[in-house]
């Protein structure tokens, strides 16, 4: 027997019998020996245990690299299993995993593992850890671990997947599989936590049963563990589900229908200014806003093309038993091409600016949906714009001008420009005509050049009909999502036959442009909420000025009156005159995020002032009321500068 092994610098070693991963890493220095955790061996996570004997690169994995994470959390994962399953004998287990964001553990019994539970399971994880205990790799025989596992048909199903011998580790009695590379003993371990537990379908199925996923997180070093936890509570902050349950703006219950949003009054207070602002800013721009139904017959869907390339995300349609076949409309395209057609269109009604908040549904994977950011039913900030050839470039920049100046007004300043071009190598999923995909596509790169302006492009993310650019934002949870898009299309014109009267009196067809400034109403709440963490600037706050009297009888009348002298000039203001304590008032505005909190008692009624605390600022001042006037209304007109 000879081989040779690569090591990272590029140095060869030759050897003429077997070793261990352990052994070559001791064999190049005592130190390395004493820092390894595991090994990769052409690239795979391999355990320090396991044995060279042939021509093969291997690099020695210590603490020091990032791959050793996933062997500590692997091996995190695994003593949560053995210790869950010593507290609770008749728990099963399914799937566990361990990356870049911790590891999670998939359990199920019949009065599933609480979030109270944890700090117990990690006290007993703990005393595993402290002992050293030993963890064992062994090989063993499939129909070993199938008698093993025979009640858990969770681990069963996963068990028919493996090989005849099975890779397994054994801690004390507890035996699991399924692992990369576990550290040999747990003495290594010092910094973990279990973080939360949440429902997941049996491999992410909903047609499957629910189970307990157990998330927790470890690290070599306790700042790491440190950094890492203070970042997820920041996260968790921001994140617009927690937020829009804590501040009362919207809820999603799968028992009524899963990603199909219920907005409560001060979540649609957000959006109806939203609503508002975006449609009078369109209306400046030339765009005419128009109602169109949700329903329409299932042929225009055939002509357009989404029964033929989008019908996996569309509700299936409804057959009125007549003949007839209504579709919930997944985009509103094909409704504003009927606005369209409705008259002759000349070449003096080019550039025709189509505006709708339209509502829309798209069947998306359960698995998918996400708060308000990914949901079912949606509203889409929609608008196509028909335009002659010509005039496809100034139309483009405007519309582009018109995105910009709107995330401005929103401090929206995290976004990328993404040039989404058809997949060349699945262009069954696009309208198959070679040549307007060329010109569509060059036509959008090249508007973006003239405008000097930096992108990324996408193969694989245009829509059916055309190329677009979108504007990409991150989500609190890292996601990339789609927020703005401009797309092109020469086909939908020509599909539902779109003509104009050119000034040479001759039929000419349009050019569509389908654009979303703001997107869905859904998405970009949920954005806002993320960006300003809650704490919506004074313009778009559901309540502007809390009023907090010190002592309802003595104060209370003097609370509405204020309230009304604000009222009446429209800013939305609450007297909150529950029977509760003045301080818990106070902080109850803080903590909902309230811009202004106005305190009033004795001196505030007998000089008709009002004493101010702004949101997120311990300083109080007081001031007339007319001062107070003055201050809100320079502050809500302040976003649009
Ligand atoms: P995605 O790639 O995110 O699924 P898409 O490319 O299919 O979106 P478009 O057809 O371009 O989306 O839809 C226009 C806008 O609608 C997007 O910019 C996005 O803001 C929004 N949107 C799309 N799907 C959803 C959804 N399921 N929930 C909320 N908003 C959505
Ligand atoms: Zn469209």
């Amino acid at each position: 027997m000879s081989f040779s092994i690569t090591l990272p610098d590029g140095s060869k070693k030759d050897f003429d019998s077997s070793l261990t991963i352990a052994e070559l890493a001791s064999g190049i220095a005592t130190s390395l020996g004493k820092a390894a955790v595991a090994g990769k061996v052409n690239g795979e996570l391999k355990p320090l245990d396991f044995v060279l004997d042939a021509d093969s690169e291997v690099a020695i994995v210590t603490d020091k690299d990032e791959a050793a994470l996933e062997v500590l959390r692997e091996t995190v994962a695994f003593i949560f299993e053995a210790t869950a399953k010593k507290a609770h004998s008749e728990l099963r287990l399914g799937l566990h995993e361990a990356g870049e964001d911790g590891f999670f553990v998939d359990t199920d019994k019949a009065d599933q593992i609480k979030v109270t539970e944890l700090p117990e399971l990690e006290k007993a994880m703990q005393k595993v850890i402290k002992n050293g205990e030993k963890i064992e790799h062994v090989q063993v025989a499939k129909a070993e671990l199938a008698e093993i596992f025979k009640d858990d048909p969770f681990k069963s199903e996963l068990l028919a997947k493996e090989a005849d011998q099975v890779d397994a580790y054994k801690l004390g009695d507890f035996i699991d599989f399924g692992f990369k590379a576990l550290l040999p003993n747990t003495g290594k371990i010092k910094q973990f936590k279990l973080l939360s537990v949440a429902g997941a379908y049996w491999l992410g199925k909903s047609s499957n049963p629910m189970l307990q996923r157990v998330a927790g997180t470890a690290f070599f070093k306790a700042a790491d563990l440190e950094a890492d936890l203070k970042r997820r509570q920041e996260i968790k902050e921001r994140d617009h589900r927690t937020l829009g349950h804590n501040l009362d703006l919207f809820f999603v219950d799968p028992k009524v229908g899963a990603g199909l949003p219920y907005w409560m009054p001060k979540g649609a207070t957000i959006r109806r200014i939203v609503e508002r602002y975006i449609i009078d800013r369109e209306v400046a721009d030339g765009y005419q806003h128009v109602y169109t139904p949700v329903l329409m017959n299932l042929d225009a869907y055939k002509t357009s093309g989404h029964w033929a390339h989008y019908r996996d995300d569309m509700f299936p349609p409804m057959d009125m038993g007549d003949g007839e076949m209504l579709e919930l409309r997944p985009m509103n395209c094909p409704s504003h091409i009927q606005i369209y057609k409705h008259h002759i269109r000349s070449y003096r009604d080019l550039p025709l600016r189509v505006a709708e908040l339209g509502m829309m549904h798209r069947y998306e994977k359960s698995g998918a949906l996400s708060g308000l950011q990914r949901v079912r039913e949606m509203t889409l900030n929609d608008g196509h714009t028909f335009v002659t050839l010509d005039q496809v470039q100034t139309e483009f920049a405007k519309i582009l001008k018109l995105i910009m100046d709107v995330y401005k007004d929103f401090d929206i300043t995290d976004y990328y420009f993404r040039l989404s071009y058809r997949d060349p190598k699945n262009t069954d999923k696009y309208f198959a005509n070679d040549e307007m995909w060329e010109r569509s596509q060059k036509m959008l790169k090249g508007a973006m050049d003239d405008l000097g302006l930096d992108y990324v492009e996408a193969e694989g993310e245009a829509a059916f009909y055309g190329p677009k650019l979108d504007i990409q934002t991150k989500t609190a949870l890292g996601n990339d999502e789609t927020m703005s898009t401009i797309q092109l299309d020469f086909m939908l014109p020509e599909r539902f036959g779109l003509s104009y009267v050119g000034q040479d009196g001759e039929e000419h067809r349009p050019v569509m442009i389908h654009r979303g400034i703001v997107g869905t109403m859904e998405r970009f709440i949920a954005y806002l909420i993320e960006i300003y963490k809650g704490a919506f600037p004074t313009w778009l706050a559901p309540v502007q000025a809390e009023i907090i009297p010190v002592n309802l009888e003595a104060h209370g009348e003097y609370a509405e009156k204020v309230r009304l002298e604000l009222a009446k000039r429209g800013f939305r203001v609450d007297v909150d005159s529950r029977n509760e304590k003045m301080g818990y008032k106070i902080r109850e505005s803080q903590t909902q995020k309230v811009p202004y909190t106005l305190v009033l008692g004795d001196d505030e009624m007998n000089s008709d002032s009002v004493n101010v605390r702004r949101y997120g600022n311990e300083d109080q001042e007081t001031m007339s009321l007319d001062e107070f006037i003055n201050l809100i209304t320079a502050d809500v007109n302040e976003y649009s500068r």
